[in-house]
């Protein structure tokens, strides 16, 4: 995710990504194209309330196998679940790199991204 997008979550959401930092110096925070910003703002907004009773906090975000991998540390509710829930059948759905709706698809190296058709065109990706 672009430093911006990066940044405006980190500096909104202080509780929840207090302690998150890449996984390879250098690297981002947030380890998913710009299309999935406002999945993750909005579950970020609802965690963060929520981090005040239970601690939270996000130890990783990123995109695997085209669907949000969001991992948090502290006590994690049944509420908490369903919202994580929540956000991946969102990303299994919106384009990562545009947020418009989309679906899985494959490139011939093996990868598999979740692409609307015009992004998925422009990155060499067919449906699966
Ligand atoms: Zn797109």
């Amino acid at each position: 995710m672009n430093r911006e997008l990066e940044n405006a979550l980190v500096a909104s959401y202080p509780a929840i990504y207090r302690s998150l930092q890449p996984r390879f110096s250098g690297e981002t925070r947030f380890e998913c194209d710009d299309g999935w910003f406002c999945i993750i703002d909005e579950l970020s907004r609802k965690l963060e309330a929520e981090s005040q009773t239970s601690k939270l906090r996000a130890i990783e975000v990123r995109e695997k196998l085209g669907s949000l991998r969001f991992r948090l540390r502290g006590d994690i509710t049944s509420t908490v679940d369903s919202w994580l829930a929540e956000a991946t059948r969102l990303s299994q759905h919106t384009c990562e790199r545009c947020g418009k709706p989309a679906m899985l698809r494959g490139h011939k190296d093996g990868r598999v991204r979740t692409l609307c058709p015009m992004c998925a065109a422009a990155m060499g990706y067919v449906l699966e």
